[in-house]
């Protein structure tokens, strides 16, 4: 079994459309998209949900009214600023503080410090995971809430959740749709995978992009291979970013064309490759082909 991982320096590179292709082209495997602050994957590939569980980050503390005597060691001790007394509508303060859950950060410091028992510290449910079926074999996604921190961790189950499906049904591949740019969701993303597929456009900021990724995969020595989206609109740079890449023992996988057929089939909810047997299929096709041979 083989984990892919298709990432960008930063969204809207393609990624999610690339991934869908290659729903539709490799043999036995289990799709899984982990890019989960901007989950689009079902936007194309019309997911069945067959299964779903909700998702903790973490805990969330909560003032019980009832018990707190208002000493105020709450509002001292918590660093992220979460605790406050709210303004009421008659412009007095409120007799007891208040927990903004967005501001959270659940370290547990003010359970720990509340001489009156005062503050519970329960999971909070931060978003939605599934197990769902696709036209092209088996799913794991998630929805996130919003403003909610931890996405890493939910990353992380989201891979685990497609390991087990691949293992369960003897599958070939897992094909992950990664989370972009080079925070936590990405490392969460990539860590002891097969092999990175680096998608970037040949725009400067795609240019400067790649290198952060190349640092973030070598750093990880994860082999990773780079494939320039909609190549034609600069080839001057997108053979830059080859060069460079290669310097830095990024290979290229292929060069894809622009064309607005990969619009015409997400509006369509589906991929490129069934929606058109034209060039950009072909640029698609040539690139999975990479993907394998540089799976070995
Ligand atoms: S758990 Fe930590 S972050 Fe949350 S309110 Fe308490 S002290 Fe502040
Ligand atoms: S520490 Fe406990 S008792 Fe004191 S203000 Fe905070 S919640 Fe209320």
């Amino acid at each position: 079994m083989k984990e892919i991982v298709v990432i960008s320096g930063k969204g809207g590179t393609g990624k999610t459309s690339i991934v869908a292709a290659f729903a539709a082209l490799a043999g036995k495997k289990v799709l899984a998209d982990c890019d989960v602050d901007a989950a689009d994957l079902h936007l194309v590939l019309n997911p069945r949900i067959e299964h779903r569980e909700d998702f903790s980050g973490g805990k969330k503390a909560r003032i019980l009214e009832d018990e707190c005597i208002a000493c105020d060691r709450c509002l001292e001790e918590c660093r992220f600023d979460a605790i406050h007394y709210p303004v009421l509508g008659n412009g007095k303060t409120a007799d007891t503080p208040y927990i903004n859950p967005i501001f959270c950060e659940g370290c547990g410091v003010c359970v720990r410090v509340c001489p009156a028992e005062a503050i519970s510290f329960e999971p909070a449910i931060n978003g939605e995971r599934y197990i769902s079926s696709t036209n092209h074999g088996p799913m794991v996604h998630a929805r996130l809430g919003m403003a909610e921190g931890n996405s890493g961790k939910l990353v992380t189950q989201i891979r685990q959740e497609a390991r087990d499906i691949a293992e369960r049904d003897n599958l070939d591949y897992i094909i992950i749709d990664g989370s972009p740019g080079i925070g936590c969701p990405v490392i969460a993303s990539i860590t002891g995978s097969d092999l990175v597929l680096v998608v970037t456009e040949p725009t400067l900021s795609g240019q400067h992009d790649l290198l952060r990724v190349a640092q973030l995969t070598a750093h990880f020595r994860i082999p990773a291979i780079v494939c320039v989206n909609k190549w034609d609109l600069n080839p001057d740079i997108t053979e830059q970013i080859e060069e460079e890449a290669k310097e830095r023992g990024v290979k290229p996988a292929g060069r894809i064309r622009y064309d607005n057929a990969i619009t015409k089939a997400q509006i369509m909810k589906t991929s490129v490759v069934e929606y058109t047997g034209g060039a950009v299929s072909e640029d698609i096709k040539t690139v999975w082909q990479n993907v394998l041979y540089a799976l070995g």
